[in-house]
C-alpha cells in the first residue's frame, strides 16, 4: 500500500509515498506523523542554533518589550542600517526567514485580548471545507498556514510569499499569533499588501481546539486577535482590516462545543478541500511537478486549498509555482476566502479532517498535551 506523508502546519507531515503522481486523489491516507520533524518541533529550543546573533541574542528572552520593532537589530548590531534598511523592505528570503533564526518567547501578547472584538456569529456554521461553485466559475482560493508551537519558531517562506507578490496572486494567510511576534517584520510587510493578502487567525501556538479548555481556547484565538492588532497600531494604516475574522483549526481538529466558542468570537471557520503539500520533498527536480499534478486534478471550482508557508514543509514554492500554472492554464482564477465566501453556499462538516474524517484523530497526543508542544497544560493564565 502507498503511504503519504501530508503537512499540517508546521509539524506535521503525512506519509509521502514514493511514487505520488502514480496516487488517486481518494488514496490519500493519513498514515502517520513523520517522527523527524515531529521531534524537531517538540524539542525545547536548541541554544546551539544555525544562526548566530551578535550580542543580544538572550534579549528576547527577557520579555515582549525588547522584540517590538528591534526585529532587525537582532541581525548583527555591526551591520550597516543601510543593509538593514534593505533586509526591511526585500520581499526576497534572507537568513532571519530561517527556522529558529529567532529564539523562542512563550511569553504571551502583550495585550491578552483585543480592544476590538467580533460580534458572535448567530449561528454554528461549522467547518468551511470549500464552496459550491457551477463548473463555469473557475474560483478558488489558496491558503497558507504559518505558524508554530510554544517550544519553537518556524520561520518564513518569503520564496512563496515573494512568488505570490510578484505574479500579484491574491491569499489568504493563516497565522498564528506567536508566529506572528516572532516574524513581525514579515507580518507587517505582508499587512502592508492588504489588497493582496489576508491574514487570518491560527491559534496562538497551535492550540488543538479538540483538547483546549475553554480558557485555553479563548486565550488561543484572543492572544492571536490581540497581536494582529498590536502589529496593526505599529503600522497606523487605517486601510489595513482592523480585524481578523477567519479562523483555521490546528491539526483540522475540533469538538462541538470548540465550535460554540469561536462562533461566539465572531469567527467563521475555514478547513480546505485539498492539503496540497504531500510530505514530499518538493526541492527535488521532477517532484514539484508530479505533486502539483495530483493537486490539479483534485481541484475545482470553489476548493480551497491548503499550503504552508512557514519553513518547515520542504520546496512549497517549487509546488505552488506548479500548481498556479497548471491551474491558470485551466482558466483558474485566485481570490481570497473571503471573496469566495460570497460566491455561493459553503460546503461544511461537524468535524475537520484533512483528507477523510478521522484522518487527524491521531495528532492529539503528538504534540504536548493540548497540541502546543507543552508537555504542561495551556491555560491562558499568563
Ligand atoms: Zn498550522
Amino acid at each position: 500500500m502507498k503511504l503519504l506523508k501530508v503537512f499540517c502546519m508546521m509539524t506535521i507531515m503525512f506519509t509521502a509515498t514514493s511514487s505520488l503522481a502514480q496516487d488517486k486523489p481518494d488514496s490519500l491516507d493519513l498514515q502517520h506523523i513523520n517522527n523527524v520533524s515531529q521531534s524537531q518541533d517538540l524539542q525545547p529550543i536548541d541554544k546551539s542554533q544555525d544562526l548566530q546573533y551578535s550580542d543580544n541574542t538572550n534579549d528576547l528572552h527577557k520579555g515582549n518589550n525588547v522584540r517590538r520593532s528591534k526585529d532587525l537589530q537582532l541581525v548583527n548590531n555591526s551591520q550597516p542600517s543601510q543593509d538593514l534598511q534593505a533586509i526591511n523592505n526585500s520581499w526576497k528570503p534572507d537568513k532571519l526567514d530561517l527556522r529558529r533564526a529567532f529564539p523562542n518567547n512563550t511569553n504571551p501578547p502583550e495585550r491578552l485580548s483585543p480592544v476590538k472584538t467580533l460580534q458572535p456569529l448567530s449561528s454554528i456554521e461549522g467547518v468551511i471545507r470549500r464552496v459550491k461553485l457551477s463548473d463555469d466559475m473557475k474560483f478558488i482560493a489558496l491558503t497558507f498556514d504559518m505558524c508554530e508551537l510554544d517550544t519553537t519558531t518556524t520561520g518564513c517562506d518569503m520564496d512563496v510569499i515573494n512568488f505570490l507578490k510578484e505574479r500579484e496572486i491574491p491569499a489568504s494567510l493563516f497565522m498564528g499569533g506567536k508566529w506572528m511576534r516572532t516574524h513581525s517584520r514579515r507580518v507587517k510587510q505582508i499587512m502592508s499588501e492588504y489588497k493582496l493578502f489576508e491574514i487570518a487567525n491560527h491559534n496562538w501556538s497551535h492550540g488543538n481546539c479538540a483538547l483546549l479548555t475553554e480558557d485555553g481556547l479563548k486565550a488561543q484565538i484572543l492572544w492571536t486577535q490581540a497581536e494582529y492588532e498590536l502589529l496593526r497600531e505599529e503600522l497606523n494604516d487605517e486601510n489595513i482590516p482592523e480585524m481578523i475574522t477567519l479562523f483555521r483549526l490546528p491539526y483540522g481538529r475540533n469538538s462541538q462545543k470548540s465550535l460554540k466558542i469561536i462562533a461566539d468570537l465572531g469567527l467563521r471557520i475555514i478547513q480546505w478541500d485539498i492539503a496540497a503539500e504531500s510530505g514530499a520533498d518538493n526541492t527535488k527536480p521532477g517532484r514539484a511537478k508530479r505533486s502539483a499534478k495530483i493537486v490539479v486534478s483534485m481541484t475545482k471550482p470553489g476548493s480551497i486549498l491548503l499550503f504552508h508557508a512557514n519553513n518547515v514543509p520542504k520546496g512549497t514554492a517549487n509546488l505552488l509555482r506548479e500548481v498556479v500554472n497548471e491551474l491558470e492554464a485551466k482558466g483558474y482564477k485566485f481570490v481570497k476566502v473571503s471573496e469566495l465566501l460570497t460566491m455561493g453556499e459553503v460546503e461544511t462538516v461537524k468535524d475537520g479532517y484533512f483528507s477523510r474524517p478521522g484522518d487527524n484523530y491521531m495528532l492529539d497526543k503528538k504534540f504536548g498535551i493540548d497540541g502546543t508542544g507543552r508537555r504542561t497544560r495551556f491555560t491562558g493564565k499568563p
